[in-house]
């Protein structure tokens, strides 16, 4: 324990000096200097306490100064005294740990103020970092695994021996694991540690695009003889399993020796978890004396026999209880890896930390074509970006087939009648359009909508009728100006008045009501928020729109039927932080260009609406719209996960 803790604090005081020579270029630029004084302290007292691991806590420091890097912010000058900067004062306390342990209570009550309000006059380099730094002060209570970490598809491989003549099933010879190693290079896959992997379960933070952990158990001679030197060819992390009898021991197979282990370990692709003393069968119907014997000596042993701390235990057959786990959280690991032969989970669906499941060996292929490392950090400033070209993409993202239109600036227009898509942007300045809010169908060219509508080209509210605005409570309100877009809850006790919009916005330009959310703050929305809608868990085709993680607007439909919870699951994969849904079935239309994007992929005539949402081609830009079928990883605009 006084290992890491020492670890940690140093790494610590390094992410406080990092901050605080930013404090004077970003206090002086905003004046936010208590706004950064206590993000220093928060971060000093919180990193330490939440991440023991001394590895893990140096990864937001090194990511914090690549972001650093990036961003524009002026230099900070080396002459400037530190008197007047109370930042640097928190980096030379940060060594002291009993004080840090009595400050953490007040830090939290001033964490949850600050939480709630991101929007105070913090400067830009915390709005770049702030929202890694909500992840970590978000990170899910140990051992549950984060939110957002469940939405990724993370494999674990497990491997066992690797012999040039195979024994059992599970053996591969060293070919087959280097055409392994291969596969997982050509097909664009990250090996991720297993510290990294935990990180990300508990905080969310994203991995790499394409991410896979490599696991090898048991400890034999093949580890150090055939793996080791591979992984450092490749540069690829992995994590090896150690039951301490059998080390060094060569009765049966052959086993790596602890100076061979040594050796690995002092590389820092190298992670170490221990594996039992014996490897029982079953630890689960062991005495409680032999089973604390096996969790805790087990790290003892490793711990002393290589001088490194050990964090993980991995289930001797994958087998466990809950009594197996209560000891292995009292021993003090910090994750616990199994293995179940029934099912092949990625690690982001395991019950919890001390039950991550893993995937064998053989299976390799099919988990390499569904590896994902989950949906981006939700935007911390929710900030808008309305100056981007217009562009097409089609992408397809668990077997939900999107067209989507991004860039430019939405607007509204609301139609004197009912027409096609194509034909209502025809003569104005929008480059496309998805067909807008629910219209009634009382009359059959009648433009009539539910709830109050407020659109540009027409520039007169007109409120909605009053059993249908009673309807329509609690439905996602859009309001729409030059800068921005809300999405706020409909309440027709203030909402149906154009003085009622503006208290909420007050340079609206356009507003209307939309049939849900898909997205909220970057989480697909579950069935119990759908309330009443109709059809929700219906397979139908889908009009949405909403804005992205770079605040850029989107729309798009669905090429396919797809209830609307899992097209919120799509859409937040493919990066929108908000997402609405407009329309769906018959009515259901995109257009660009004045042509349908959709018309001649389904079998049926499109039904006639009254208003879209349209986006209209930033100032300034030439039009530069172009379609793109494969997205791939290149456009960098379009956050999508996959293809
Ligand atoms: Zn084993």
């Amino acid at each position: 324990m006084l290992v890491r803790r020492k670890h940690s604090l140093d790494a610590t005081k390094c992410f406080n000096k990092n901050l605080s020579l930013h404090g004077r270029a970003a206090g002086a630029a905003s004046g936010g200097t208590l706004s950064l004084a206590i993000v220093a302290d928060l971060l000093a007292l919180f990193l330490p306490l939440a991440f023991s691991s001394p590895l893990v806590t140096p990864t937001l420091a090194q990511s914090l100064q690549q972001q650093d890097s990036q961003a524009s912010s002026p230099t900070p000058n080396p002459d400037t005294s530190t008197e007047d900067n109370p930042l640097e004062q928190t980096c030379n306390i940060s060594g002291v740990p009993s004080l840090q342990l009595t400050k953490v209570v007040g830090s939290w009550v001033k964490a949850a103020n600050w939480v709630e309000k991101p929007g105070m006059s913090m400067g830009r380099l915390i709005q770049k970092f702030g929202p890694q730094m909500m992840a970590y002060l978000n990170s899910s209570p140990w051992p549950d695994i984060n939110h957002q970490a469940r939405l990724a598809r993370v494999p674990v491989i497990m491997y066992h021996d690797i012999l040039p003549q195979k024994e059992v099933f599970f053996d591969i010879t060293p070919e087959e694991f280097e055409q392994h190693l291969r596969l997982i290079h050509d097909n664009g896959l990250t090996p991720i540690s297993l510290d990294q992997l935990v990180t990300h379960l508990r905080t969310g933070l994203p991995l790499p695009e394409k991410p896979i952990l490599l696991t090898f158990d048991d400890g034999y001679e093949s580890a150090y003889k055939y793996v080791y030197p591979l992984l450092k060819q490749y540069g690829y992390p992995a994590a090896f399993s150690i039951y301490t009898l059998n080390v060094g021991n060569n009765t049966g197979r052959d086993h790596v020796t602890w100076d061979q282990l040594r050796e690995m370990t002092a590389n820092p692709l190298v992670t170490i978890s221990a594996h039992s003393v014996t490897h029982p069968q079953d630890v689960t119907v062991l005495s409680d004396d032999k089973l604390r014997m096996e969790v805790t000596e087990s790290k003892r042993i490793i711990e002393s026999k290589l001088g490194i701390p050990i964090r993980y235990f991995t289930y001797p057959e994958g087998k466990y209880d809950a009594r197996v786990e209560k000891f292995v959280q009292e021993a003090g690991y910090l994750a616990a890896l199994t293995m179940n032969d029934l099912e092949d989970r990625f690690a982001g669906q395991s019950k919890n930390l001390l039950a991550i499941d893993r995937i064998g060996q053989s299976k390799l292929q099919d988990a390499i074509a569904e590896a994902w490392g989950g949906p981006k950090l939700p935007s911390w400033s929710g900030g808008f970006d309305f100056a981007t070209p217009i562009k097409v993409t089609k992408v397809t993202i668990d077997k939900n087939r999107l067209i989507v239109v991004s860039g430019g600036r939405p607007i509204t227009i609301h139609a004197n009648s009912r027409y096609q898509v194509p034909q209502i942007i025809a003569g104005t300045n929008a480059v496309a359009a998805v067909d807008g809010g629910f219209f009634s169908l009382h009359y059959l060219n009648s433009n009539e909508m539910i709830g109050p509508v407020f659109s540009q080209n027409e520039n007169k509210f007109i409120p909605g009728l009053k059993y249908e605005n009673m309807r329509s409570t609690g439905r996602p309100l859009v309001l729409i100006s030059l800068q921005a877009v809300r999405f706020i809850p409909f309440d027709p006790t203030k909402h149906n008045t154009l003085e009622g919009i503006q208290a909420e916005m007050p340079n609206v330009t356009d507003a209307f009501i939309a049939a849900a959310w898909l997205v909220k703050d970057s989480q697909p929305q579950p069935a119990s928020h759908f309330g009443n809608l109709v059809d929700f868990k219906i397979a139908r085709n889908r009009a949405f729109w909403g804005i992205n993680q770079e605040g850029q607007p989107m729309i798009g439909v669905t090429l396919n039927s797809v209830d609307a919870i899992s097209l919120g699951a799509s859409l937040a994969k493919a990066g929108l932080r908000d997402a609405v849904m407009v329309d769906s079935g018959a009515s259901s239309s995109l257009a660009y260009k004045g042509k349908s994007l959709m018309a001649h992929l389904v079998g049926y005539e499109l039904r006639p609406v009254p208003h879209v949402v349209a986006l209209v081609a930033p100032p300034s830009a030439n039009d530069s719209a172009q379609i793109a079928p494969h997205p791939g990883g290149g456009s960098g605009t379009c956050s999508f996960g996959r293809d």
